[in-house]
């Protein structure tokens, strides 16, 4: 990393060409904002003064703020100003202010901020868990989407920021912190920005706080107590990841970076710091995944923020570069399985119905829209990648980064970057996952081998379903020596190609890396948890032996995104239904004839149910099994089978979250067992006779 003088040079060089001095930004100059509030969590309320400073000139001004707020008094120059409010808009006038330089405005105002906070992990695909503001006794959170603060049309070029709290309150926002302290019945911090990007969120509790320097960055940990002792280890992880990007990218483009628990389970990066739930920071995993995912987004994401007029390039970006990435630096095994996992996740995700094109992605909002803005864009950027090689990708990426920090970038901008760093024109290829739905549906066909002079030669067709793509497919041929790899330029329904080999041929395979993104056959998809998430027709179905009543069976469903599907009894279940749906059943069902052969080793009773010989009959048991019917349809059953009400209870929230698994073990408190039996092979492999 930079030492942080030098840094402060370049970033106020690029903040001038991409930020403030940026041509054409509508609206008046805003040359600074201050703000200054006090929170009272006893009545969720918030007591705020905000001075803006205007460039002299400046005739018009429109502030958003909370409708909910009162507001007590406008200044302009310090005197007393007429003004409106309404809908959230302040609006005023300013006459011509003869020499001055500026004009400030100040707004003294007060609001109540109280949205009810669900603490259930399960409830939405919403990061926010739909909370804009809460002041409460147990935490507060304020983004940038409650205007908790009067927000101008432009962004200032510097802000500060003083929260007045209760003594032992501590709060966090964007920026350097320049004071902190408690004094008598209250506690302060004051915060600055030089390099102010977004609108402003606050967070504030009772934390702990740690601190460490390190490379000219301050660090810090705001913990409630319960988690305080995790400080350390984040404090290193969050060294190592800005370190590590750092390298990648270029310097860290903010003033701190801070860890910020929050009081409701959160994944969320802002400007210079993060906010996870509580039970998210003990998750043991977290800080290898969630969290360089959120500290990647310093630069992709808030650094450069997302210009939306063509879909929001960063999450797949992040998802790339983080959880991908990190993977990858490990093994190129994991690598592949992760690539594997984001196609069978889209496949079986995402419905016919529910597709939408990258450039149409803002924000996750269920599975379907995260499988694509999510892993479908981290897989563009995959191809992108193998097709430019390394170095054109990452000084494509840092080239991004000088010429959009503190600004904003489009789909177009990458395009445009690469293309450049490559020396070719990728638009061609990269507008075609940009903007069309879906994805090539690709099979082998018409596949033969036979002898040539001494070796063999394989030939057949790729054949590619609507929507046709033009894109470069990977063959594999398994011999009896050495493998054989072939690309193919596919594009149009069938693309002949010929393999030779010195050796006799075993298995032909497509794209068995999964380098390419493609709508995986049904036969190449396994069935999980996720195959019940993407239904888009399911019955839940209560036998006579579910143990679990039926409000907790419809929240189990609810969970998986299935709040509206039909509850019957088995009895009372049609042959149609049975032939149509995708059907979930709470409990053995009676007619085993309702389900798909089990797999080898699983058996399911009245009592209970074992697996591999393992049997499990004690009350707080809990088994959910998916599995796949055999035919040409594709439709899946999946058994939720609790061994007492309070096991359906206590394990059903968590079902959902291991989506790529077909079946799951829970008892004492844990998961125990959990897998997934491999799809057949499908259209993508052909074997040759020995
Ligand atoms: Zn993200």
């Amino acid at each position: 990393m930079k030492s942080f003088s030098m840094w402060s040079l370049l970033a106020l060089l690029v903040f001038c060409s991409a930020g403030a001095c940026h041509a054409g930004t509508p609206g008046p100059a805003v040359q600074r904002q201050d703000i200054a509030v006090t929170l009272e969590p006893e009545g969720h309320t918030l007591m705020g003064q905000s001075t803006i400073t205007f460039a002299a000139g400046t005739r018009q001004v429109a502030l958003r703020l909370s409708a909910e707020a009162s507001i007590d008094s406008v200044a302009v120059s310090g005197k007393k100003a007429p003004f409106s409010f309404d809908h959230g808009t302040l609006l005023l006038e300013l006459l011509p202010t003869g020499t001055a330089e500026s004009i400030p405005v100040t707004v003294s105002y007060r609001a109540t901020f109280n949205d009810p906070v669900s603490r259930h992990p399960a409830a939405s695909e919403d990061p926010s868990y739909g909370v804009n503001g809460a002041i409460t006794r147990e935490g507060t959170f304020l983004g940038g989407g409650a205007y908790w603060y009067p927000v101008p049309s432009q962004i200032p070029a510097r802000r500060s920021i003083s929260i007045t709290a209760p003594a032992g309150t501590e709060a966090v926002t964007a920026g350097r912190r320049l004071s902190r302290e408690t004094t008598g019945a209250v506690t302060r911090s004051v915060w600055e920005e030089a390099r102010p990007v977004g609108v402003l969120s606050l967070c504030a509790g009772p934390y702990r706080v740690e601190e460490r320097r390190v490379d000219g960055i301050d660090l810090y940990t705001y913990f409630y107590p319960d988690n305080a002792a995790l400080a350390s280890r984040y404090l290193d992880a969050a060294a190592k990841y800005l370190n590590f990007y750092s390298e990648l990218f270029g310097a860290y483009p903010f003033e701190k970076f801070a860890v910020v628990e929050n009081f409701f389970p959160t994944g969320y990066g802002f400007p210079s710091f993060t906010l996870l739930g509580g039970s998210v920071i003990r998750l043991p995993f977290i800080i290898d995944t969630s969290f360089p995912h959120e500290i990647a987004h310093s630069w992709w994401g808030n650094g450069i923020d997302v210009d939306p007029a063509e879909g929001n390039w960063s999450e797949g970006l992040v998802t790339y570069l983080a959880d991908y990435l990190l993977k990858e630096r490990r093994s190129p095994v994991e690598a592949r399985d992760y690539r594997r996992q984001l196609l069978i996740d889209y496949a079986s995700l995402v419905t016919p119905g529910a597709e939408f094109p990258l450039s149409a992605f803002l924000s996750r909002s269920d599975p379907a829209s995260r499988a694509i803005g999510y892993g479908k864009g981290a897989m563009l950027f995959h191809m992108v990648r193998s097709q430019i090689g390394d170095r054109a990708f990452f000084e494509a990426l840092r080239q991004l980064c000088r010429d959009h920090l503190y600004g904003s970038a489009s789909w177009s901008d990458f395009v445009r970057a690469f293309s450049r760093s490559a020396g070719r024109d990728l638009g061609p290829f990269m507008n075609q996952w940009l903007v069309r739905s879906g994805g090539p549906g690709l099979s082998l066909a018409e596949v033969t081998s036979r002898r040539e002079g001494k070796g063999w030669r394989v030939s057949g067709s790729i054949v590619q379903s609507a929507p046709l793509f033009e894109l470069p497919v990977p063959l594999a041929l398994e011999t009896a020596g050495a493998q054989v790899k072939e690309v193919v330029p596919v594009r149009g329904e069938r693309t002949r190609f010929t393999i030779s080999s010195n050796d006799p041929p075993g298995r032909l395979l497509l794209d068995p890396g999964s380098e390419v993104f493609r709508i995986l056959g049904r036969g190449e998809i396994p069935a999980t948890v996720n195959s019940i998430k993407g239904s888009s027709r399911l019955i839940g179905v209560i036998t006579p032996n579910c143990r679990a009543g039926r409000e907790t069976f419809g929240k189990l469903l609810t969970s998986l995104s299935q709040g509206g599907a039909t509850l019957v009894n088995e009895a009372d279940l049609g042959r149609k239904a049975v032939e149509d749906y995708d059907l979930v059943f709470c409990g053995a069902p009676r007619d085993r004839s309702l389900l798909p052969q089990l797999p080898e080793g699983v058996e399911l009773s009245d009592s209970g149910f074992s697996i591999d010989a393992e049997r499990y009959g004690a009350p707080d048991g809990l088994l959910f099994l998916v599995l796949q019917f055999p035919g040409a349809s594709p439709r899946v059953a999946a058994v939720f089978q609790p061994l007492s009400d309070a096991a359906a209870e206590q394990y059903s929230p968590k079902i959902t979250h291991y989506g790529k698994y077909g079946y799951l073990v829970f008892s004492g408190g844990a998961n125990r067992r959990k897998g997934t039996a491999p799809a057949l092979d499908g259209a993508a492999v052909v074997g040759f006779p020995p």
